[in-house]
């Protein structure tokens, strides 16, 4: 493809943390710069305690398995989502019960939640989908402990809040496709300092950190690399410019398309969306995803609903709102090094296509 969906934002910075993690031969899953890491996200989402892990889903699994979720309890989770919220759910033995998104935010629809609430109802993950916060407070009155899976909204706001501050822990990936990356990476943002020691437990084999080989239960290896948190480091600290830049290739190509027949990502006016991958939406989207890749633009359709997909079909209620959003909505390639010229490209070829409708 000659325009990419997606492409690293890596500088000097990061190169140089890298080199030096490496050069200090701390480079499995212990060293300063995961500490500095880990450091630098809690201050930047507000929380007290921040774990690095080795990508987002471990993230989920460990906030879950540190609430005891387990065979026997569900877990709501929303239909449109990439899948590793529901296989994370599945991986902890638990059943995903998938809950409709709301026409509004495509986040997890409160309502839909609450109609699908049992006695078995451990807790939520909630998704800031796509940039969009998730509506928290109607969440949070439904009881269970809500996790906030931030992995798609890097900058963005709920109620003027950053987001990675929401529910009882709020996670993150660091994939490289996500705004701020390690290339493979995720965190858990907690305020419960007892929640952070379980979790480095599980996350380290489920070994006391007082007494060597002495394993108080089942754990998992969870463990990002020093040189992959240094690698990070370098990111978090360019998380304003990483955001400001994606924003940017936002802000151009909605003025760029706002006169075509495409329709736009609703925005709740309590939301201060946070740009990940730029979306339009039609009813021709397939069309239009056919056209851009034929002229070398990795344009994308959104994932299946995941009530469509015969592993997660009997996981809930009817979600004609996810199935619609999922038919109709489409990715145009952005990151934060996209030359103004290649913005200019998609739109012309975007407004090519749509011109002959
Ligand atoms: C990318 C992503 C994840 C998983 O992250 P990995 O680091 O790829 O494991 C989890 N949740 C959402 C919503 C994501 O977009």
């Amino acid at each position: 493809m000659r325009i990419p969906l997606s492409s690293v934002a890596l500088t000097g910075l990061e190169t140089a943390y890298a080199h030096d993690a490496l050069a200090s031969g701390w480079i499995s899953g212990t060293g300063a710069y995961l500490e500095r890491f880990e450091a630098a996200l809690a201050e930047r989402t507000g929380r007290s305690h921040v774990i690095a892990v080795n990508s987002g889903t471990s993230a989920l699994q460990l906030a879950l398995l540190a609430l005891d979720i387990g065979p026997g309890d569900e877990v709501i989770v929303p239909a449109l989502t990439f899948v590793a919220p529901a296989a994370a759910v599945r991986a902890v033995g638990a059943r995903p019960v998938l809950c409709d998104i709301h026409p509004r935010t495509w986040t997890l629809d409160p309502d839909s939640a609450a109609r699908a609430m049992t006695a078995r109802t451990k807790a939520i993950v909630a998704v800031d989908l796509m940039g969009h916060p998730a509506d928290f407070d109607a969440l949070a009155r439904l009881g269970v402990p809500v996790v906030e899976d931030a992995a798609q909204a890097h900058g963005a706001r709920y109620r003027g809040r950053p987001v990675g501050a929401e529910g009882i822990a709020s996670v993150f990936s660091f994939h490289a496709n996500k705004a701020v990356s390690t290339g493979e990476g995720g965190c858990v943002a907690v305020d419960d300092a007892g929640l952070m020691e379980r979790m480095r437990l599980i996350a380290n084999h489920g070994m006391s950190t007082a007494r060597p080989y002495w394993h108080e239960l089942v754990g998992h290896n969870f463990r990002m690399t020093n040189p992959t948190a240094a690698i990070g480091l370098g990111q978090v600290e360019r998380w304003d410019e990483l955001v400001a830049a994606r924003r940017r290739v936002a802000d151009q190509y909605t003025e760029k398309l706002r006169d075509t027949p495409l329709g736009l990502r609703p925005v709740a006016p309590w939301a201060t969306w946070g740009c990940w991958l730029y979306s339009v939406t039609t009813p021709r989207c397939a069309e239009l995803v056919a056209a851009l890749r034929a002229r070398g633009i990795d344009a994308r359709g959104i994932w299946p609903a995941l009530t469509s997909l015969p592993l997660y079909r009997e996981a809930g209620p009817p979600c004609p709102v996810a199935e619609e959003v999922s038919a109709t909505t489409a990715w145009l390639p952005t990151f934060a090094d996209m030359p103004a010229k290649a913005v200019q490209d998609v739109v012309d070829a975007v407004r090519d296509v749509v011109e002959t409708w």
